[in-house]
Order: C-alpha cells, then structure tokens, then sequence
C-alpha cells in the first residue's frame, strides 16, 4: 500500500479507459519511483525509453542516479501512468505534453511539472519536483562574516530601497532572500512574494507565483505584487528590463523590496540593470546594497585535518598569502560518508552604494572600474570572502576555487 497521497492532477476516473487489472502494477510500481524520489529529496526524475529497456533516473544534489529500470515493453504504460498523474491526454502520444500534479508523502509535500518529450523509442517523461517546505533558518546561521551581516541587516532596515541578492543558479539566493524576509516579517507589516517556483513557504508572507498555464505571467506578478502595496516585497527573479523598471519603480514607495538576481558579483547585477534599461541615477537612488554569493561545501568537523595544498592551487589563489597560511581538507569519516565535507556554507560580497560608487555608475565606467571603487570602499570581494574561509578551515581553499 503507497504512503503517497495526490492532491490535483491525477484525473484516472476521467480518463478514457479504466484501468486494466495488470495496470495495477504499474500503478504500484510507479509510485514507488515517486517514494524514492521524495525520500532522497530528489529534484528531478527522468524516465527515458531505450532500446532494450527504459532506465529511470533522478537528480539528487545535482547528479543523476539510475534507480530502477523496466522491460522496454511496459514502457508505454509507466508513460501513461505519470500523464495520468499529470492529468495529461493519453490518447496521444505523438505529441509534446506537460502536466501537474501534486503529492504528499508522509507529511512532506511537493508540486510536480510534468513533461513529456516524443522520441524515437516511446516518450521519455521527465518531473520537475518542487518541495514545499517550511524555512527556519536565520541570517545567522548562513556562514556571514560580522561585518557583512550588520551591512546587509542595516540595507534592510532602511525605510525604503532595494536590496539585490546574486549570484549564479545553486548560489542558495533564494535561503538568503528567505532569511531576510524572515527577518522582517511581522504583523505589522504586508509581505509578499512572486516567484516563478515558491521553494520556501512562510507563514504570514502572502507568497505568488505564475499560473502553469501561461495566462498569468510573471510580469503581471511583480506588477500585482508592488500594487498590493506590501511594506516589504521579495521578487524571485529579476531577468528582464519590465521586471527591472517594476522592481526600481516599486524601491521608490515607501517599501523594502528584495530581488534575486543571475549575475556573477555585484558590481555584474548593478552594470546588467543598466544594460536592461535603467537609468543610472535611478539605480543608485534606488539600490541600498548588492549582496553577491556562492554556496560552498563545509569541511566534515570530525575528520577535518590542516594541510599544505599544491603549488597550482596556492598560485590560483592570486593573492600573497603569508607563509605560514594553514589549510585544511576533510580526510572523509563516517560521518560525512567519507567525502570531507559535511553541510554547506556562504560566500558573500556586500557593496553598499556610496556616493563615490554612485559617480562611477553615473558616468557609466566599466564595471572592473566599479568593483575597484567598491573595493576601495571597503567591500571585501568574494574571493578573498572565500580565501579568508578556508584559512579559518570553515571550508577547503579547492571548494572555494570551484565556486568561484
Ligand atoms: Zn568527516
């Protein structure tokens, strides 16, 4: 008996034919596929059809796993049961299809995309899984240097104004812009969200995103979102200049509004807003601060050990470190199932708009001529964030080159 419980999709009494009695199996056998892919917090799961058999992977920590595979002669009933699931047609099977559904296992619910791909040997069927989860996490406990933490925390605490939070994809953007608002929540103030995939839910946060059908945008959302007249407002995605100019437009009312950002530091997201249109003087009056990331692995604390990297690493460094600089590598233990490493942890680089950086903008200089005034300034770059990190032995100097 399945522990899962659907909630929509999954439109099987609507369905053309009743289920056959060995159907039933297959039933069984794919929502144990979907067990497994919730239990091991899987992202994404793949069923591929091949010429002797149809293998099935998911995506744990970004690498695929192959965890079952079927005689290729049921494949087009396992394709059929997740377009059931996914209330999609089953009549066709030509033709590219997406659906939706979601599920429950145990207390632990997630939304699956569902979509499906024609190939030459049947349909692969590929599920995008989104886990629904509650965030307790506190600004303190993402890995901020004192000196980060309190200028990000007083970029948030101004009465208005807009706080960027980038870096690239699996930066962990959205734990920072989560922590933040969690920060800033409160009953007497209106938060709100628009994001194209809701990761996080927080109570007393009214959280939006776009309708899977297309006829409610993301564009409308952030529109929607600002005319709701929140106090504080957190956009999930600020990728095209109408998002730009809502965004800017919205940090001008009397509002904290946050907004994740794809760039690869910070001085990147303020010269890729002006490239999307923005004005300069109306960035830099409206910016508090940019705060760029990078997630990296922490070193397992029971089998941590110092040592001396090889010459190429310490060159890739590019910064003079004193000669007795200690670093440190995870010998791999029980604990962290022998890879070293045990947790993540952030990098981060804050630069708070001054007037200084403001002229530079304003004269539209290159962003290296941005990053050295910021730098000047006082920002510490990511890298050095990064370098500093691993001679504490929070992290590895290799982890860091990685993410970097
Ligand atoms: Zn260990």
């Amino acid at each position: 008996m399945s522990k899962l419980k659907y909630e929509v999709g999954h439109k099987e009494e609507e369905g053309p034919k009743a289920p056959q009695p060995e159907d039933k199996g297959i039933v069984a056998q794919v929502d144990e596929i979907i067990e497994k892919a919730l239990e091991s917090s899987a992202t994404d799961l793949h069923v591929e059809p091949g010429p002797g058999e149809t293998r099935v992977r998911m995506r744990v920590d970004g690498a695929l796993h192959q965890v079952a595979t079927f005689p290729s002669q049921i494949h087009g009933k396992l394709a059929n049961r997740f377009k059931i699931l996914g209330a999609m047609d089953i009549t066709k099977n030509r033709i590219a299809q997406s659906g939706f559904f979601k599920v429950q296992l145990e207390g632990q619910r997630a939304e699956c995309s569902t979509y499906v791909l024609p190939s030459i040997l049947g349909e692969k069927i590929t599920v995008n899984i989104q886990y629904k989860r509650g965030f307790e996490l506190n600004l303190e406990h993402l890995g901020y240097f004192p000196e980060i933490l309190k200028g990000f925390k007083d970029a948030l605490a101004k009465p208005h104004g807009l706080v960027l939070v980038v870096g690239p994809p699996g930066s962990g953007r959205t734990t920072t812009a989560y922590a933040a608002l969690r920060l800033l929540n409160s009953p007497q103030k209106a938060c709100g969200t628009f994001e194209a995939v809701n990761k996080y839910e927080l109570p007393g946060v009214v959280q939006g995103k776009p309708s899977f059908q297309g006829d409610f945008t993301f564009v409308d959302g952030v529109k929607a979102l600002m005319d709701s007249s929140p106090d504080v407002a957190y956009v999930g995605e600020l990728q095209d200049p109408e998002v730009a100019r809502l965004v800017i437009q919205g940090a001008f009312s009397k509002r904290i509004v946050i907004a994740r950002m794809a760039a690869h530091d910070a001085a990147n997201a303020l010269v890729t807003l002006m490239d999307m249109g923005v004005q300069p003087f109306l960035l830099t009056a409206a910016v508090n601060a940019v705060l760029a990331q990078r997630l990296v692995r922490r070193l397992c604390d029971h089998c941590k050990e110092g040592y001396a990297p090889p010459e190429q690493v310490i060159n890739e460094i590019g910064y003079r470190m004193p000669a007795n600089a200690q670093f440190f590598r995870g010998r791999g233990c029980a604990a962290c199932g022998g890879t070293g490493y045990l947790q993540h942890l952030g990098l981060f680089e804050l630069l708070t708009l001054n007037e200084k950086i403001n002229e530079t903008l304003v004269a539209r200089k290159s962003q290296g001529e941005v990053r050295e005034v910021a730098a000047q300034a006082g920002m510490v770059p990511l890298k050095r964030d990064g370098v500093n990190k691993a001679v504490m032995g929070y992290t590895s100097i290799e982890e860091v080159l990685n993410a970097l």
